[in-house]
């Protein structure tokens, strides 16, 4: 498979490409990042992705020496220069390389850019049902920010592919479903589609963001709410949304089988988003 990338003004094969030894990013995970799925060689989605990196940027207080659109530019000569039909478009910048120290380096370090590009055989395959497992969401308050900080999301991944599952649905201590270590959560009960809202809970995610709008357009009413993992285990249908997994469809929780009772709007809403995807997929 194609590994293509860029850092800092280089081009080339991701083994050819080296990151200085006193990057931010690797003492301190000091950075924040974003990803697109590409589709025909278009990435999904682009100015709706440079936008929330953009905010995650200003939420840590990285000051960019690119504009969204030098970003926008860059991102889709990546993607033209490295060939790749289908493929997942990830780009990350930290705040720059200098001696470690926690606080942020002098003004005049400028942050780093990375990008790269992962080919993939096609699209994500959004009928097969996946299975998943809860986690205790253990996380801070900052899970609105695509930061580099993925601890708790690897070790919940991690143990997702321990048990032989899909996904792992983090739940707060006090029975709260906020998210998948890698995707945002959705239930669908009596034809409504429940997911948590915005906030510092779960990431404002771009899929499920396409998702709510192509539910309530097909006058699905779309409550934006957290709920408990009770409502999870009774619901109708349970789904994850991320952009390296459009949506998928959840049969089974801790081992216990779950949703699957409304094929319809399930295959209605994963229907309409994968052609919105192959055909009109512009940020808007
Ligand atoms: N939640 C988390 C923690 C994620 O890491 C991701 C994607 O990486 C998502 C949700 C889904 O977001 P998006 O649909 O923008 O890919």
């Amino acid at each position: 498979m194609n590994l293509f990338g860029y850092y800092n003004g280089k081009y080339g094969d991701i083994e050819a490409l080296t990151v200085p030894f006193q990057n931010r990013a690797l003492y301190f995970g000091d950075g924040c990042y974003d990803a697109s799925f590409i589709v025909e060689g278009r990435v999904l989605f682009i100015q709706d992705h440079i936008d929330r990196f953009f905010n995650s940027m200003a939420a840590i207080k990285i000051r960019p020496d690119f504009s969204k659109e030098d970003l926008k530019e860059l991102i889709e000569e990546c993607a033209r220069r490295s060939g790749t039909a289908y493929g997942l478009m990830y780009w990350q910048c930290d705040r720059g390389t200098a001696p470690r120290q926690h606080c942020f380096p002098p003004e005049s370090v400028k942050p780093d850019l990375l990008i790269s590009v992962n080919e993939k055989d096609g699209m994500p395959d959004v009928v097969s049902p996946g299975t998943a497992i809860t986690f205790e969401d253990k996380r801070g308050f900052y899970c609105n920010i695509k930061t580099l900080n993925l601890l708790p999301n690897v070790l919940a991944n991690q143990a997702a592919k321990e048990a032989n599952v899909s996904e792992a649905i983090f739940v707060r201590p006090d029975g709260t479903v906020t998210e998948g270590s890698h995707t945002n959560v959705c239930i669908i009960k009596n034809r409504k589609l429940i997911t948590h809202e915005d906030g510092e809970m779960v990431l404002p995610g771009i899929t499920r963001k396409y998702i709510m709008k192509l539910a309530r357009e097909a006058s699905v009413d779309v409550e934006e709410r957290s709920f408990s993992k009770k409502e999870l285990m009774e619901a109708d249908e349970i789904f994850i949304t991320g952009s390296s997994t459009f949506t998928k469809r959840i049969m089974s929780v801790d081992g216990i089988p779950v949703g699957m009772k409304d094929d319809e709007a399930y295959a209605m809403i994963s229907g309409t988003y994968m052609k919105l995807c192959k055909t009109g997929h512009e940020s808007g």
